[in-house]
């Protein structure tokens, strides 16, 4: 219940007034999120490569409205892809891209001015010597964000694809997916969908990704396991033994401020342990959904509404 309402006040654009304008609000985004500046990107990303870790960074957008904006935010991911050039951080920092924030939900010709937008993307991520992963958003995406992936895939073959476990197709998906070459960062979902095409309950969600884990574990590809859940992490360890995996043919993901230490742990064994680290100004939608994501999170966030009255 709660999950979903924060779910759909992701996506409210009063909730997000209300929520923006909160003091207490930009304390705890600061947790989630590197800062609102390309400069407060690029100093955390030093920072957590100075600590062994990698990094995915994520210029915060979505569901853009215009192809304007759209064009804006693949000019932003361009300056990024320079600046990490620049700073030497290219070889162990990547960039993750939603395809709605540059333009695939455009009422005309959206996937073509998303593809367009992602390509430029790629370009510049070539020319900088790393790699772009598309992030996956609802399931009504699905399908064409596999499509503008395999697309850009001829002319980029080390471009990743995120799935979802809580989707039922997925399990498919990574089938057709574990192939060499092919990056895969699989998730547990964190978008509100429904029974028809998603399982509901934790445990379900669980055994699904463990199912999904197995696929592309015993597969060719490079599966990259984004989870912050230790009994996923423990099962991805087991996996890669039993599959007799390099500790360079696949990598665990955590979400940057959550779980620090056992990202630290992880790499410190010798794995490779990357940090999707969001930054830039549209941080609302991507707080919402940490929020969704644990209860003590919000508890926190409710406390602090309190306190101030
Ligand atoms: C690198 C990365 C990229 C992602 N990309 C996508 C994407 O493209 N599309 C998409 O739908 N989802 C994406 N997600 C989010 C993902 O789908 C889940 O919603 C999220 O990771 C929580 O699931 P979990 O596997 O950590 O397990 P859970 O069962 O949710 O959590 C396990 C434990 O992890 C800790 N934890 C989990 N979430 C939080 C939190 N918000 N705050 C504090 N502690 C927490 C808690 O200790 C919790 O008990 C991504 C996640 C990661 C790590």
């Amino acid at each position: 219940m709660l999950r979903s309402a924060l779910l759909a006040a992701s996506r409210s654009p009063q909730v997000r007034t209300v929520v923006e304008k909160f003091p207490p609000t930009q304390a705890i985004v600061k947790r989630f999120v590197a800062g609102e500046t390309l400069q407060q990107g690029i100093d955390a990303t030093a920072e957590l490569v100075a600590s062994g870790r990698r990094v995915t960074l994520d210029h915060l957008g979505e569901d853009t409205a215009d192809a304007a904006q759209a064009a804006g935010t693949a000019e932003a991911y361009e300056h990024l892809l320079a600046a990490l050039a620049e700073t030497g951080l290219a070889a162990n920092a990547e960039v993750s891209v939603k395809l709605s924030a540059v333009g695939q939900f455009l009422p005309v010709d959206g996937e073509k001015i998303a593809l367009e937008n992602a390509r430029r993307i790629c370009e510049a991520a070539a020319a900088a010597g790393t790699t772009v992963t598309l992030d996956m958003e609802d399931h009504t995406t699905t399908d064409s964000t596999l499509e503008i992936a395999r697309e850009l895939r001829t002319d980029f073959p080390w471009l990743g694809v995120v799935l979802q476990a809580y989707l039922r197709r997925t399990e498919a998906d990574c089938r057709d997916l574990a192939h060499a070459g092919s990056r895969v960062r699989l998730c547990k979902g964190a978008y509100k969908e429904p029974e028809s095409v998603a399982f509901q309950g934790k445990e379900q969600v669980d055994l699904a990704y463990v199912r999904a884990l197995k696929v592309l574990m015993g597969g060719e590809g490079y599966p990259m396991i984004a989870s912050h859940d230790p009994r996923m992490v423990r099962i991805a360890g087991q996996l890669a033994e039993w599959n007799k995996r390099d500790t360079d043919s696949f990598e665990y993901q955590m979400l940057y401020g959550i779980r620090p230490e056992e990202q630290l742990r992880l790499a410190e064994e010798g794995n490779t342990m990357r940090v999707y680290l969001p930054y830039g100004q549209e941080w609302y939608g991507y707080f919402m959904r940490r929020l969704a994501e644990r209860p003590a999170n919000l508890t926190f966030f409710l406390r602090a509404m309190a306190t101030r009255g």
